[in-house]
């Protein structure tokens, strides 16, 4: 009976943190915001869950008050492993193959603990050494995890915190087990007994603790827009507005963790044969009488280099020496201007500024782009900036964010041979990077700062004085990159044709931003889109 409670009281556990979960990453209060708690009470899925960890723990402790502690919990820690195709399912994702793994490891430790250990006997009134003991240990355990915690983002710190809150957990289970003990010699017993309070206060730190955790598991705090929408499958993303709406069709599939590795041709190497695909440890070869490839323009080059034959030594279609040359990701800074003031904005990326794209008044050449970025948080400049970051309380850093006006700068980055992505003998891409325009990036700063200073922010900012926060976007933040297949008219200069097909190779086209001669200043996405909308009606030409 004691087995058949605490298995139902996983399954409770287990739904009740899934939809928990689901409430929590629908607030837009940070988890030590006090409006954090405000918000998660008036979602319904999230009280939902709350009842059911209720009725969970109820389970488990009738599971408790006959079944040795070890055994109830050994089986109720199984939650983990039926909320995973729970989440699943709710979050629209699906179980990698490595999680998957994982869970059926730990039902086989639980089985075999179970069957080879025999866990039995032990005692449900513990003497006070032994209390004191574990609740020390407990303390510390918990102290140093969330300590840890506290310095870290994302899945690090939910996984420091999550562990933190097993571990109250289980201390709970234990003085659940007195409790139950308890429960038969009346309300006065209970009043009098230390595991009552006891149990109240490891239940309320567990609960702030894991409710911490289950925020602290969500995409970037500082891409608010990005958080809710997605939910709802509501922004227009590649995903949402051209993949989904293919998958209906008959002569499309889409192949999920495949990764091509090269292309084969035929003798003459003027024409692609075979499409090698590492997938699931298997290798696999798919045709086409068109290939089109699109791995991003540092992918898009190793694919190429790395389908070299003897048609094509250098590398597929580079006769030209152009395949992976002239790389370009952008001179950026974030920039984050504070004030004073708090900065509640929600949807901040609102603004362009053209007027220096090319030149400024006392420089004639071109210095870029300033438009707003989304609002900046602590989680956002902690992942930026870890070493400088490391240290910091996140109250600090939540402050800033608070007060600061954000802003994002592009230069031109120019198209140099040497900047170039080449592979290894392992196949792996290596970079080779001298940045572009600095003195033109630093002009464009200068003149943001004037602005700022001329609308008054100045005479907000924290230190009365001019006062700016920057970040050069370093080489790791290659959002941006382009320009490893460029496209021109002379086969000897480019990788592509102007119709993005490849000068060597009749049925192979490249179309992402590899073809970009040159990135200008401005996001490259919308270019890259219009251009394969463009090349798609050539293809259709091609093919009628
Ligand atoms: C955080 C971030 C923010 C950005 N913000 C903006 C913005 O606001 N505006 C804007 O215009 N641009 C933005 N960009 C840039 C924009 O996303 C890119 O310029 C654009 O997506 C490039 O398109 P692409 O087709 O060249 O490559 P990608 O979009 O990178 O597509 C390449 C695809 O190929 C897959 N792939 C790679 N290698 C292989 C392989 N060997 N086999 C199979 N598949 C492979 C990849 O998984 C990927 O799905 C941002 C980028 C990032 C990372």
């Amino acid at each position: 009976m004691a087995f058949l409670l605490a298995f139902l009281a996983a399954c409770a556990f287990a739904l009740g943190t899934v939809l928990q979960q689901k409430g929590t990453v629908e607030t837009s209060a940070g988890a030590r915001d006090p409006r954090f708690l405000v918000q998660i009470l008036r979602r319904p899925v999230w009280l939902a869950g709350l009842g059911l960890q209720v009725v969970g723990w109820v389970l488990q402790a009738f599971a408790l008050k006959d079944g040795a502690l070890m055994v109830v919990q050994s089986v109720t820690s199984l939650s983990l492993v039926v909320a995973l195709p729970l989440g699943a399912k709710i979050t629209d994702q699906r179980i990698s193959r490595r999680v998957l793994i994982g869970a059926v490891a730990m039902v086989a430790g639980i089985v075999v603990f179970l069957l080879a250990g025999s866990p039995q006997g032990g005692t449900s009134q513990p003497d006070a050494a032994a209390w004191w003991a574990a609740i020390l240990a407990t303390v510390v355990v918990i102290g140093l995890l969330a300590g840890l915690g506290r310095y870290r983002t994302g899945a690090v710190r939910a996984l420091l915190l999550g562990s933190a809150a097993g571990v109250l957990f289980a201390l709970q289970a234990a003085v659940t087990k007195v409790f139950m003990t308890q429960l038969g010699h009346g309300v006065a017993a209970l009043l009098d007994n230390w595991t009552t309070y006891a149990l109240i206060v490891s239940a309320i730190a567990g609960f702030v603790i894991q409710q911490s955790a289950l925020r602290t598991d969500v995409p970037e705090r500082g891409m608010p827009l990005v958080r809710q929408t997605v939910m709802v499958h509501a922004k227009a993303d590649a995903d949402i507005i051209a993949v989904r709406p293919l998958l209906g069709w008959p002569n499309v599939t889409l192949l999920t963790g495949a990764e091509v590795t090269n292309l084969q041709t035929d003798d003459s190497g003027r024409t692609v044969t075979g499409v090698v695909v590492s997938r699931d440890g298997n290798r696999e070869i798919y045709t086409g009488d068109i290939v089109a490839v699109s791995a991003g323009a540092a992918n898009s080059a190793k694919i190429l280099l790395n389908s070299a034959n003897d048609a094509h030594p250098h590398g597929l279609a580079n006769g030209s020496d152009q395949v992976g040359r002239n790389y370009m990701f952008h001179n950026c800074k974030a920039i984050a201007a504070l004030c004073t003031e708090k900065n509640d904005t929600i949807y901040q990326k609102t603004l362009g500024i053209n007027d220096f794209y090319f030149g400024t008044k006392d420089y004639e050449y071109p210095a870029g782009n300033i438009q707003m970025v989304g609002k900046s948080n602590a989680e956002a400049m902690r992942g930026e900036q870890p070493e400088k970051t490391w240290f910091a309380p996140e109250w600090t850093l939540a402050d800033t964010a608070r007060h600061s006006v954000d802003w994002w700068l592009t230069t031109e980055d120019l198209p140099v041979p040497e900047n170039r992505v080449t592979t290894g003998k392992d196949g792996h891409v290596h970079l080779t990077y001298t940045p572009t325009n600095a003195e033109e990036a630093d002009r464009l700063y200068h003149e943001l700062k004037k602005i700022l200073n001329h609308t008054g922010m100045a005479a907000h900012h924290v230190f009365r004085k001019n006062f700016y926060m920057d970040m050069d976007v370093p080489l790791a933040g290659c959002a941006h990159q382009a320009g490893t297949c460029r496209f021109g008219t002379d086969p000897a200069t480019s990788v592509l044709d102007i119709n993005c097909q490849a000068h060597e190779v009749d049925n192979l086209y490249v179309v992402d931003t590899s073809f970009f001669p040159s990135i200008g200043a401005v996001n490259p996405a919308l270019t890259a889109i219009a251009n394969a909308l463009r090349v798609g009606e050539h293809l259709r030409s091609r093919m009628a």
